[in-house]
C-alpha cells in the first residue's frame, strides 16, 4: 500500500505547529514518548468487551494484564478501592455514571456551564440536560467564587438525586465536605468530575474529593498527562441505595452498576491501546518527578495570574489555586473571539470562554481561559510566565497591527526552539 502522504503530511504540520507555538489551552498537555508508543501499538487490533478475566472474546490474556496494570496503578495513584479505566472520554465517563444511577427524568444539580461548568453536568444541549432534569449553582458576582451555603440551599430546594461538582473553568479549590453535607441532607449521591485538576489532586496539592464524594470521574489527558480518555473511581465501594438486585436476588454493589454503565451501557469494546497508554501515564504520575511537575504547574499558574493582574487584567476570583484561570476582557474592551483569533496569529493558543454573567454569546464571549499544564511539560518556569503574559499583552494591545503580530510570532518561534518536545 502506498504511504498515505495526505494524512501524514497533515500530522507532520500539526507536529510543527505544536513545536513552534506557546500552548496555553488549559485542557491540553504533551504526552511522553512511552504514552505515545503505547497508543500507537498493536493493542488497537484487539477486541476485549468485558473486564479483565471476564471477557466476551478469546485471546485477551495479554490485554487482561495491561488493563489490570492500568487499574492497579490508578488505584495506587488516587488511593481508590475501585476503578474502571474503559471510558473513551470524560463525557463517556459521566454518561456511564448517570446511566448507572439515574432514571430518565431524575433531577441533577451541577455547576452552571456559563460559570465554568461542563456540558455533561446538565447543559440543555447535552444528553445530561435532555435526559435528566437539571438545576444549577454558580459563582457569586462579587467574588467569582462558589458560596457553599448557597449550593446547599439550591440542593434543599431542588432535591436532586445526583449533585455534580467539578468544572472546566473554575480556578479555585472545592469544598467537598460542604457538598457532601448538602448531598446527605437531601439523600443525593455526590459525583466529583476532577477532569481538570486530577494531576494536582493525585499529588496532594488540592483538596481530596475521594474523602467525601461517592464517585469520582476524570479525563486522563489534561493535568494527568495521559492519552485522551476517561475513567471512573471510588475510594470505597458501597451497596447501591436504589435497591437494584442481581438475578440471584443479591443487592448489587455500586461498582457493579458502574461497570455496567460503561459496558454494555454506553460503550462496546474498550480501547486497549489507549488503556495501556493510561497505564504508562499513571506509572509516570506515581514518580517523584511528576510531583515536581504538578508543583511547577501550580507555581506557573500563580505567576501567570499575577502577571496579568500587574498589567490590569481582571482574573475571575482574582487568582488561582490550580492550573488555570479565566480572564474577563471587558475592562480591556476586547472579546474572547478577537483575543483567540489574534493570539493565534502570534502562535499563542488559548480558547475564548464565557465568563460568569457574560452578556455575549458562546461564539463571541467576554473572556479567555489560560492554563499552565502544557507549557510546564515543555520545561518553562516562573520567569518565563511573565514573558508569556508580556507577549499576550503586546498582541492584544496591537491586535490590528500585522507587523507587530508577525514580529512577535517570529520571536516566539525562536524562543520555543529552546524547549524541544519529546522524540515522537
Ligand atoms: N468534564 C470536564 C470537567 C471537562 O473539562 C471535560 C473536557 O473538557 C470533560 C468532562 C469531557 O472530556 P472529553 O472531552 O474527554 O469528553
Amino acid at each position: 500500500m502506498q504511504r498515505d502522504s495526505q494524512i501524514f503530511d497533515l500530522i507532520q504540520k500539526e507536529h510543527q505547529r505544536q513545536l513552534h507555538g506557546i500552548e496555553l489551552i488549559a485542557s491540553e498537555n504533551f504526552v511522553s514518548d512511552q504514552v505515545m508508543e503505547a497508543m500507537g501499538s498493536v493493542l488497537t487490533n484487539k477486541y476485549a468487551e468485558g473486564l479483565p478475566a471476564k471477557r466476551y472474546y478469546g485471546g485477551c490474556e495479554i490485554v487482561d494484564q495491561s488493563e489490570q496494570l492500568a487499574i492497579d496503578r490508578a488505584k495506587q495513584l488516587f488511593g481508590a478501592e475501585w476503578v474502571n479505566v474503559q471510558p473513551h472520554s470524560g463525557a463517556q465517563a459521566n454518561a456511564a455514571v448517570m446511566l448507572a444511577i439515574l432514571n430518565p427524568g431524575d433531577k441533577i444539580l451541577g455547576f452552571d456551564l456559563s460559570h465554568g461548568g461542563h456540558l455533561t453536568h446538565g447543559s440543555l444541549v447535552n444528553f445530561s440536560g435532555k435526559l435528566y432534569q437539571p438545576s444549577f449553582y454558580g459563582v457569586e458576582p462579587e467574588t467569582g467564587e462558589i458560596d457553599w451555603t448557597k449550593v446547599r440551599e439550591v440542593a434543599e430546594r431542588e432535591k436532586p438525586k445526583l449533585i455534580i461538582c467539578g468544572a472546566s473553568a473554575y480556578s479555585r479549590d472545592w469544598n467537598y465536605k460542604a457538598l457532601r453535607e448538602a448531598a446527605d441532607a437531601v439523600g443525593a449521591l455526590l459525583l466529583a468530575d476532577i477532569s481538570h485538576p486530577a494531576g494536582l489532586i493525585a499529588t496532594g496539592l488540592l483538596n481530596d474529593p475521594f474523602e467525601f464524594c461517592h464517585i469520582v470521574t476524570t479525563t486522563t489527558h489534561k493535568t494527568l498527562r495521559g492519552p485522551r480518555g476517561g475513567m471512573i473511581m471510588m475510594r470505597k465501594d458501597f451497596e447501591n441505595p436504589f435497591g437494584l438486585k442481581t438475578p440471584k436476588g443479591e443487592l448489587r454493589m455500586m461498582s457493579s452498576l458502574l461497570d455496567s454503565g460503561v459496558f454494555p451501557g454506553t460503550q462496546g469494546g474498550p480501547l486497549e491501546h489507549v488503556i495501556a497508554a493510561k497505564a504508562v501515564a499513571f506509572h509516570e504520575a506515581l514518580s517523584p518527578s511528576y510531583k515536581e511537575y504538578t508543583l511547577q504547574v501550580q507555581k506557573n499558574a500563580q505567576v501567570l495570574a499575577k502577571s496579568f493582574v500587574d498589567r490590569r487584567y481582571k482574573i475571575i476570583s482574582s487568582g488561582t489555586d490550580n492550573h488555570l484561570m479565566l480572564i474577563d476582557l471587558r475592562s480591556k474592551d476586547l472579546t474572547g473571539k478577537l483575543a483567540e483569533n489574534t493570539l493565534i496569529k502570534a502562535d499563542i493558543t488559548i480558547n475564548k470562554n464565557m465568563v460568569p454573567f457574560d452578556d455575549k454569546s458562546p461564539f463571541v464571549t467576554s473572556g479567555i481561559r489560560i492554563g499552565s499544564a502544557a507549557v510546564t511539560t515543555r520545561g518553562l518556569k516562573e520567569q518565563d510566565m511573565d514573558r508569556i503574559v508580556g507577549y499576550i499583552d503586546r498582541v492584544l494591545m496591537n491586535h490590528d497591527n500585522d507587523t507587530i503580530l508577525s514580529e512577535t510570532r517570529k520571536e516566539i518561534n525562536n524562543w520555543m526552539q529552546q524547549f524541544p518536545l519529546f522524540n515522537y
